[in-house]
Formats: structure tokens, C-alpha cells, sequence
């Protein structure tokens, strides 16, 4: 007999749609143990395949049936750097999960709340790393995202003396500015820095490679290897009419100001605008995060998506946590117009050039493109207006020009992606790339992989010099 899948512990919908604590509360000691004797401890152990990082997930599952939560954290840390974010973000439910033997019958074990709770009991023990001897070889880390912040672990467990160039003013990429504090707490991200900074990481934040200094630059002041992990900050917009009117974000922005800004607090003087009608234009998980931080900022909430509910790419936990708080959605439906507002009376009405509007047509679903999804297509005479005072566009991002600019040796694709080889190194010599600056807007597990993949061939060529 198998016992249901555990679940997660979470704030009532109503009260936290209007606050910034995190959803998922997390399992207890209890829970967590529950849940781990629901694995079968199959021999082929399909998860771990499942795993971007492979973790030895049915040895931390075994481990936490007899309650060694230590133990557990031992295992995961021997494959993943970040296990307190990824027990919280990754999108295990395609990854690990999809693979449970268990879940070809039943619901398959719930590996990233177990991976959560092994994490935050190991953290709240308060126990800092120590910092290995230096082996004198000095590496440069571009951008402080989840690729950069496992390279740079990885490199300075082995005993390089790594520094990480970050542009912000705060460590962790998407982890501090993207991903909002109730899916993701910044204390959690907080001790990831700290832990690093144990291991002898120095962090130079405000920095911005390509501009402040080049690459070269960074050679030329000893550094002997450099991993660029710069993510893929730039946002895609739809180039309709309108979509230069005041109250049109780019999720990035609006997220940024909230998350970084902390525009979310009453007394922040950071500007972004709170309440009204806001209309969020995309259906992944930035759409998600957009559209319950303006809910939570007072915002009446609509998420605009140009194909049906099935192709929506974000976590479907997340569609779920937003229709309960209150979201509302507008499926197969696409923008054409951003409108604005103009008072012809009085042309220092503050209204004047502000958003008023989204004019949409709606779509339908005809044959599948070439990744298999189908391609939405307009339905003919079915244009109609809907109200909004701000509009979000949450449609992808590509990666930064910066370096591309001043840095002709390295080459990139034509979608902005850096190229590199399966080590991760790109066409200049010492240089090495992950994340999202190589592969485009992606997941923090696959861009922790491409850090640590980035960290050992770095090992290698300068083990070798
Ligand atoms: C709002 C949002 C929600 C997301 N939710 C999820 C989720 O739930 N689960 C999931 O798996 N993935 C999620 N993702 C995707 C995931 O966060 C990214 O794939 C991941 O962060 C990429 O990591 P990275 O290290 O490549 O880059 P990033 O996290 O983008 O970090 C890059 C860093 O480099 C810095 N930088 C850029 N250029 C320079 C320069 N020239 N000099 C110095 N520093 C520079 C940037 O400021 C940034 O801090 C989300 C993304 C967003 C935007």
C-alpha cells in the first residue's frame, strides 16, 4: 500500500496575496520522513537521470528515512551547491520527478520538498564552511547568478582564489532580482553568499565586465581564467504601437524594482506603479512572478497568454498558487496595442501619455511549430479592448551585449548566445561560459551545471599550466 503523496504546508491564499512571506512553508521533521518512506529504492534509479546535476537522490531519500538529516545534506552537497534554492525553485515536477517509478501508478515522491527541508535544517545548524589552503591560482567569475555562484564555489573549495564581478549592487542574479521573496526568501539566498564568502569568495559588486573593466583588463591584472555567467538580463518586447507609454515594464524592470529596490516596502521612495488594473503579457514562470508581486502590491491582476493553459510553460505549481490568490487569466489571447491616454483638454493632465488600455485579438491553435507546440494564430475580426493602468511584458529575454561589444575574440550565435565547447570554453583561450548567457533564458539547475562543468575543466587548464 503506498501512502499519498505529503503536502506542502502553505499560507492561507487570501492572506498571503497580500503579503511578501513565503508561500510553501515547508515540511516538519515528520513530514519529511513520511514522505521519504514513500521511495521504493529502485534499482535503476531514474531520478538521478532526471537530475541536471545528478544528485544520488535515493541514497539523501534513504538517509532521511532514518532521520540523518546531516547525513542527507551530505549527499546532495557532493552534486549541488545551491540545494536550499533548487529544493524551492527547480522545476522538479519536469526533472526528478517526472522520472519517479513511483509516479508511473501513484504520485511520484516529492524529492524537491524533501531536498528543502534537508537543506534548511543542515543551514539552521548555523555552520559555516572553512576556507581551504590557496593553491595561488586567481579566477575571475562574471556575474554572481546561479552559474557564477557554483563555479565560483566549486573553484574555491578546490583552493583558487576566486572574485566575482557582479554589476548589481547585490549577489545572486535572477535568485536577488528576479525571483520574488515569497518563492524564494533572500535570508536563503543571504547564507548561500555568506557560505561562499567562508570559502574565501571575494565579491566585487557594481562592477559591470565590458565596461568598468574589459576582459582583457581582468587578465592583464592576474586573474589566469575567467568564467563569464552574465545570464540573459535583456527583455524581448512585442514591438507593438504603445509600448513606449509610462506604465509599460519589462517584467525584469518591474521585478527589479520590487525585489532589489524593495519598492514592495511603504516607506521605499523606489517608483513603480501599485493597484490599479495591471495586465501581465506572457504565461512562463516570469508572468507567474510578475503578476502575483503586483497583486501583492494591490494590483486587480490579469495574466495575458496567447495559447491555451496546457502550452503554458510555467511550473504548474505556480499557474496554481496564482488562481488561488486571485489572478485572473486571459488564454489564447494576444496584444496587438498598447493604449494610451490624452486628456485634449488639458495637456498637463498627469494622465496624459500614461497606459489606459490593451487592445488583444483573440487567438486559436492551429499546427504544431518546430519545438511541437502549437502555433497560436489570430481568429479574424475578434479584436476587443481591455483596461489596464500598468502592463507587464513577461515574454523571454536574450542574453547581454556587454561583453560582446568588448570582447570581439569570443564568438556568439545568432540568437546573442555565447558558443562554447562541452567544457563550457569559449573560442578565447582561458575564457569558460554558462547559464543563461550561453544557452538563453533557462533554469537555476542548468545553469548550476553549466557552472560546475565550467569549474572543473578550469581546474584542468590550470592544473595543467
Ligand atoms: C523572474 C524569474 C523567475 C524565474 N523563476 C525560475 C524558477 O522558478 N525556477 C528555475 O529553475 N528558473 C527560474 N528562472 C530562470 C533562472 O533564474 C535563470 O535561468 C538562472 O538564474 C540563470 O542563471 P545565470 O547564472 O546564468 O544568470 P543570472 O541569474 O541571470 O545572473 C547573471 C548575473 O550576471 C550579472 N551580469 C550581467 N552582465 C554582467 C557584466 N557585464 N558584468 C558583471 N555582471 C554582469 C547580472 O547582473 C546578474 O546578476 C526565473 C527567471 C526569472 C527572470
Amino acid at each position: 500500500m503506498i501512502a499519498p503523496r505529503n503536502a506542502m504546508p502553505t499560507q492561507d491564499p487570501q492572506e498571503r496575496a497580500r503579503n511578501f512571506d513565503e508561500v510553501a512553508l515547508g515540511y516538519t521533521a515528520e513530514i519529511a520522513k513520511a514522505e521519504a518512506t514513500r521511495c521504493l529504492n529502485c534499482k535503476n534509479r531514474p531520478c538521478v537521470e532526471g537530475c541536471p546535476v545528478h544528485i544520488h537522490i535515493p541514497e539523501f531519500i534513504a538517509k532521511c528515512k532514518e532521520e540523518d538529516w546531516e547525513g542527507a545534506y551530505g549527499i546532495i552537497a557532493e552534486s549541488s551547491s545551491l540545494p536550499a534554492i533548487c529544493g524551492r525553485v527547480c522545476p522538479q515536477e519536469s526533472q526528478c520527478e517526472s522520472k519517479c517509478t513511483l509516479g508511473v501508478k501513484f504520485e511520484p515522491v516529492a524529492i524537491g520538498r524533501l531536498e528543502r527541508f534537508v537543506a534548511d535544517t543542515h543551514n539552521s545548524l548555523g555552520v559555516l564552511p572553512a576556507k581551504p589552503r590557496s593553491n595561488g591560482h586567481k579566477v575571475a567569475v562574471v556575474g554572481s547568478g546561479p552559474s557564477g555562484l557554483t563555479a565560483a564555489g566549486d573553484l574555491a573549495k578546490k583552493g583558487y582564489q576566486v572574485t566575482v564581478f557582479e554589476a548589481l549592487h547585490k549577489a545572486g542574479g535572477v535568485l536577488a532580482y528576479g525571483i520574488p521573496e515569497f518563492r524564494l526568501p533572500k535570508s536563503v539566498l543571504e547564507r548561500e553568499v555568506q557560505s561562499l564568502k567562508a570559502l574565501g569568495v571575494d565579491f566585487e559588486t557594481n562592477v559591470v565586465i565590458g565596461k568598468t573593466l574589459t576582459i582583457d583588463e581582468l587578465f592583464e591584472n592576474g586573474f589566469e581564467a575567467v568564467f563569464v555567467g552574465s545570464g540573459a538580463g535583456l527583455p524581448i518586447f512585442m514591438n507593438i504601437p504603445g509600448e513606449g507609454l509610462k506604465g509599460v515594464y519589462s517584467a525584469n524592470e518591474f521585478l527589479t524594482r520590487v525585489n532589489l529596490m524593495k519598492a514592495y516596502k511603504e516607506d521605499s521612495d523606489t517608483p513603480v506603479d501599485k493597484g490599479g488594473k495591471v495586465v501581465v503579457v506572457g504565461g512562463g514562470n516570469v508572468a507567474m512572478d510578475a503578476a502575483r508581486v503586483a497583486l501583492r502590491l494591490g494590483g486587480d491582476v490579469t495574466i495575458v497568454y496567447r495559447r491555451s493553459l496546457a502550452e503554458m510553460p510555467a511550473r504548474k505549481e505556480e499557474i496554481e498558487h496564482a488562481e488561488e490568490e486571485g489572478i485572473k487569466f486571459e488564454m489564447l489571447t494576444n496584444p496587438i496595442e498598447v493604449l494610451g491616454f490624452r486628456n485634449p483638454d488639458d495637456p498637463k493632465d498627469p494622465r496624459n501619455g500614461r497606459v489606459s488600455g490593451v487592445r488583444c485579438i483573440r487567438m486559436r491553435l492551429g499546427a504544431p511549430d518546430e519545438r511541437g507546440r502549437r502555433r497560436p494564430v489570430e481568429i479574424e475580426g475578434s479584436a476587443f479592448e481591455m483596461q489596464a493602468d500598468t502592463v507587464i511584458m513577461a515574454l523571454g529575454t536574450s542574453p547581454n551585449p556587454l561583453i560582446k561589444k568588448t570582447t570581439p575574440a569570443i564568438c556568439y550565435n545568432n540568437r546573442g548566445g555565447i558558443v562554447v565547447d562541452e567544457e563550457g570554453l569559449t573560442s578565447m583561450k582561458g575564457v569558460y561560459a554558462g547559464g543563461d548567457a550561453v544557452t538563453g533564458a533557462s533554469t537555476v539547475i542548468s545553469a548550476m551545471g553549466a557552472g560546475k562543468t565550467a569549474a572543473m575543466a578550469i581546474d584542468e587548464f590550470l592544473s595543467n599550466k
